[in-house]
């Protein structure tokens, strides 16, 4: 299998996170430097990704010696020990690595993160844990929510849109969101245009206001 050279990451800490990232990551054919202090972890893990190094990330030194400097972005995925967290962003960035992405437990946590030298800092229980509160209760099946309240999300197809253009809907007027994406049962996502007629089974992709996006939802 090829890999792209620029698109290389370093990741500390292969928890629950760590290693899900790892493995996305290589799925998307970026090359992975995976650390981890605990020699259970590597052992576990170097079948599965590329390179799996044993040592404490904490350390400055050996960050150096396995040729981080060098790498465009590393994460740091540790969770459970802010300590750990912090430090291993501080080595990162006296390293002079240009993209430290930082994994934060708590605000507190991210504000430390931020001031010792994190590009980005993310949070993955709270907003995963949002995410999944907003799939419980409403009928959206999957949603992005951006700034402003703006969300896009896939829906299941109202009734009463079935078997007329949406051009003639007009759902924009009517319910306040644009349908971008339409798929017919047994085919793929495509554009919606003002000529698309939806069958019955078929799925959304429309955006708007996060409620107005929720209440077409509620339609189906
Ligand atoms: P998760 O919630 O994703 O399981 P954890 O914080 O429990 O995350 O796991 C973090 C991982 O980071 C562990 O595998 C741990 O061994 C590793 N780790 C912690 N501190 C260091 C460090 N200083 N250097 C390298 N790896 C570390």
């Amino acid at each position: 299998r090829r890999k792209t050279d620029e698109g290389s990451v370093v990741v500390v800490g292969l928890g629950r996170f760590g290693c899900h990232l790892s493995g996305a990551l290589t799925a998307l054919n970026h090359e992975v430097l995976a650390i981890d202090r605990n020699p259970d972890q590597v052992q576990r893990w170097s079948a599965q990704l590329d390179r799996v190094v044993q040592a404490d990330a904490t350390e400055e030194g050996a960050l150096r010696q396995l040729g981080v400097a060098d790498f465009g972005r590393a994460v740091v995925a540790i969770g459970a020990s802010v300590e750990a967290s912090v430090l291993t962003v501080l080595a990162l960035a006296d390293l002079g690595v240009p993209q430290i992405w930082a994994r934060a437990t708590s605000t507190k946590h991210a504000k430390i993160l931020d001031s010792v030298g994190a590009h980005h800092v993310v949070f993955p229980e709270a907003e995963t844990g949002e995410r999944v509160a907003h799939l419980i209760v409403s009928r959206m099946l999957d949603f992005i929510e951006f700034g402003d309240d703006f969300a896009i999300a896939k829906v299941c197809t109202p009734e009463t849109m079935i078997g007329r253009p949406l051009g003639e809907l007009t759902p924009t007027e009517r319910y306040g969101v644009r349908v971008v994406g339409v798929k017919l049962p047994g085919e793929r996502f495509r554009y919606a245009t003002d000529a698309t007629v939806v069958a019955p089974g078929s799925m959304l992709i429309v955006e708007g206001d996060i409620g107005q996006v929720q209440r077409f939802a509620e339609l189906s």
